[in-house]
């Protein structure tokens, strides 16, 4: 428990008014044992000495203030006890970084200190799970990476085992978690239909079953888990339902890419030294002052793609990119993702994002280069592959169907083409 309360102290408590005051008498974050006095608009605890600004019973505080801002909830499903984090906290963003090298394993909790749901909590981890909530779903929300990567880190090489490939979608679709049979199943919504972008996890029949039955009930879409990998396909036919290989993606070896050595790779070193010719090249970490001037090289990205789209659908799907890439650019850390910039001078030349799957595996989600400046693409990717010494593999997601795109990841010499699989029920 200790390291869960070290985690809580922060500089930013000397200044700051959201603990131990509440917008009104009964709050669910009440300290328990204590009361209420009504202090102008709001109310403060009995034990906040207002005149020294601190906590007159700090030793004897109650557990839940200890360990505030974490505090342990129901689920908004009421089926778990969970470990969440009130984003309320102003040094919310500092503890999910430091909760990164933090070992929650063997975390316990003193009985009776569990309090219902918070709009503004994110979940952490579950503690226990006690039912199965009906058909009450769970909001998944941006900054739940933490809480995604501890089911889904480290068990396997599909993007879409990383949170940002789901949440860069948010501005059109809404996600959701529950867990079933012991299966952590992720749902979203696009307009009336729900689906599940993932299979359960870990696969089971009987939770892909009781998926489906929740799905019958709160849309006419049907079971639909997409996806899943060959394994969880085989496994899938295996116990009745239909799959189907949808797409692929591309797996490289990272040091092929860092290196680019051989006649394989003649085309792509040509092109990065053609790059390398500019003057005072830069390549760093994204940061938010990166902001404008990336968005100016998406937009003229997005400018000329459009001019060259004959296809409504095409269209659709490209402004669909446009969103997911501001997204990326506007909230990085929120999605879990890391960023890099390559510049000549003080002009952007390309930017690239992406996230960690695993130990070994680092996914590319975008990349986006400047027109105006040849063979910025393959620099900036040969540059991320050079950085990344940790991971063995790259996954470069797939191709959309778009045979320049598949050309072109072909000429990079994949080491496998990872199958995608959709399981529907026969
Ligand atoms: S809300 Fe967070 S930063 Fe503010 S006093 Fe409480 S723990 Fe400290
Ligand atoms: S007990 Fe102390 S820390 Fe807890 S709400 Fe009251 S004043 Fe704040």
């Amino acid at each position: 428990m200790q390291r869960l309360i070290e985690l809580t102290k922060s500089d930013q408590c000397k200044d700051c008014k959201v603990c131990c005051r509440f917008p009104e008498q009964s709050p669910n974050l009440k300290p328990s044992g204590l009361n209420l006095r009504k202090t102008g608009e709001t109310f403060t605890c009995e034990a906040y000495d207002t005149e020294a600004c601190r906590c007159a019973a700090y030793t004897k505080r109650p557990f839940d203030c200890e360990i505030y801002p974490f505090a342990v909830s129901k689920s908004e499903d009421g089926a778990c006890t969970l470990l969440a984090l009130d984003s309320l906290c102003p040094n919310h963003e500092g503890i999910l970084y430091k909760l990164k090298e933090t070992d929650l394993a063997g975390l316990e909790f003193p009985e009776g200190t569990e309090i219902a749901w918070e709009e503004t909590f994110i979940p952490i981890r579950v503690l226990k799970n006690s039912g199965n909530g009906g058909n009450k779903l769970n909001t998944l929300l941006n900054e739940a990476v933490f809480f995604f990567r501890s089911y889904f880190f480290n068990t396997g090489r599909l993007s879409a085992l990383g949170f940002p490939y789901h949440m860069i979608w948010n501005h059109t679709t809404s996600y959701f978690w529950k867990i079933i049979n012991g299966s952590f199943c992720l749902f979203s919504k696009t307009g009336k239909d729900y689906c599940l972008p993932l299979p359960p996890y870990p696969y089971s029949k009987e939770a892909c079953n009781e998926c489906a039955v929740l799905l019958a009930g709160l849309s006419s879409s049907g079971f639909t888990a997409f996806n899943a990998s060959a394994e969880t396909a085989e496994q899938a036919a295996k116990d009745g339902f239909a799959s189907c290989r949808t797409s692929e993606e591309f797996l490289y070896k990272r040091t092929a890419l860092a290196e680019l050595k051989g006649d394989n790779y003649k085309a792509a070193r040509w092109l990065c030294n053609v790059f390398e010719k500019n003057s005072d090249i830069s390549f760093r970490k994204y940061e938010s002052s990166d902001l404008t001037s990336c968005a100016e090289i998406l937009n003229a990205w997005y400018n000329q793609k459009v001019g060259k789209t004959k296809y409504e659908e095409d269209l659709r799907l490209l402004g669909h990119s446009l969103n997911a890439n501001r997204a990326a650019l506007s909230m990085p850390e929120k999605l879990g993702l890391t960023g890099r910039v390559l510049r000549t001078g003080s002009t952007v030349a390309a930017y690239t994002f992406g996230s960690a799957l695993s130990e070994d595996t680092f996914c590319v989600y975008f990349e986006i280069s400047n027109p105006a400046f040849k063979g910025a693409g393959q620099y900036v990717f040969r540059e991320l592959c050079r950085e990344l010494i940790a991971c063995k593999y790259i996954n470069t997601m797939g191709h959309d169907g778009i045979e320049g795109l598949k050309t072109a990841k072909e000429l990079y010499k994949p080491v496998e083409k990872l199958g995608v699989y959709t399981i529907t029920i026969k």
